[in-house]
């Protein structure tokens, strides 16, 4: 069976662009689960289910139906058969993740999906709790981090119409949301790797996580 990488970490770690570039060098798949519970994060708000309400959550769990694209040169997300990559970026959805990714329907659902796409391996799967969930027997296991000046710039330079104080307060607001529910998904898994990239470029956090492949 092929390598699987599991890539965990914040947002504004660094965490997509290295995952991509690391499946890139080493010919794998490339899976971004962030982006399915953003998917089910923009449907729930499409169809207007109260997101203050875990009930209501829960109850639409299983309905939007997903469509992961696992090449990293052009990674896609469809929901219900439709291009979701765009919408599933905006602040809206960004704000609203977090009240649905703590559902738990949502998570045995996604992580079962998510296992489905892995498979065989040979792939590089990002998120929050992939070395600690989804593939506990994974070979490799990455735990990016960034000092929060870092992180809140990074994504700074995303966006636009925003400043570093907001993200600073925007990311540590998504953080604490994240990691304070049971399962804490933020949480590192013991046998991970711990890469901090505040100093470091995209080639550096690549080649390092390459070099912990190969190790
Ligand atoms: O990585 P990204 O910032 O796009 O993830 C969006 C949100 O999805 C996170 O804030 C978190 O609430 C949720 N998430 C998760 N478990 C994952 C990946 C993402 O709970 N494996």
């Amino acid at each position: 069976t092929g390598l699987v990488v599991a890539m965990d970490g914040p947002s504004g770690s660094g965490k997509s662009s290295a995952s991509r570039g690391v499946a890139r060098a080493l010919g794998l798949r490339y899976l971004d689960t962030g982006a399915m519970y953003r998917a089910v994060t923009w449907w729930m708000l499409e169809q207007g289910v109260d997101l203050t309400d875990p009930a209501a959550i829960t109850a639409r769990a299983l309905d939007p139906v997903l469509s992961m694209g696992t090449d990293p040169d052009a990674p896609t997300v469809a929901v219900d058969g439709a291009d979701a990559a765009v919408a599933i970026r905006t602040s809206e959805v960004t704000a609203a993740v977090s009240a649905v990714s703590a559902v738990p329907k949502v998570r045995r659902r996604l992580v079962a999906e998510q296992r489905e796409i892995i498979g065989g391996g040979g792939i590089v799967v990002e998120g929050r709790d992939i070395g600690t969930v989804v593939t506990p027997g994974a070979p490799v296991k990455i735990y990016l981090t960034a000092s929060a000046d870092a992180r809140a710039l990074r994504r700074t330079a995303e966006l636009t119409g925003t400043t570093v104080e907001a993200q600073r307060a925007a990311m540590a607001r998504r953080d604490t949301l994240d990691s304070t529910r049971k399962t804490d998904p933020l949480a590192m898994a013991a046998d991970a790797v711990e890469l901090d990239t505040t100093a470091l470029n995209l080639e550096e956090v690549i080649a390092e996580v390459l070099r912990v492949i190969k190790e």
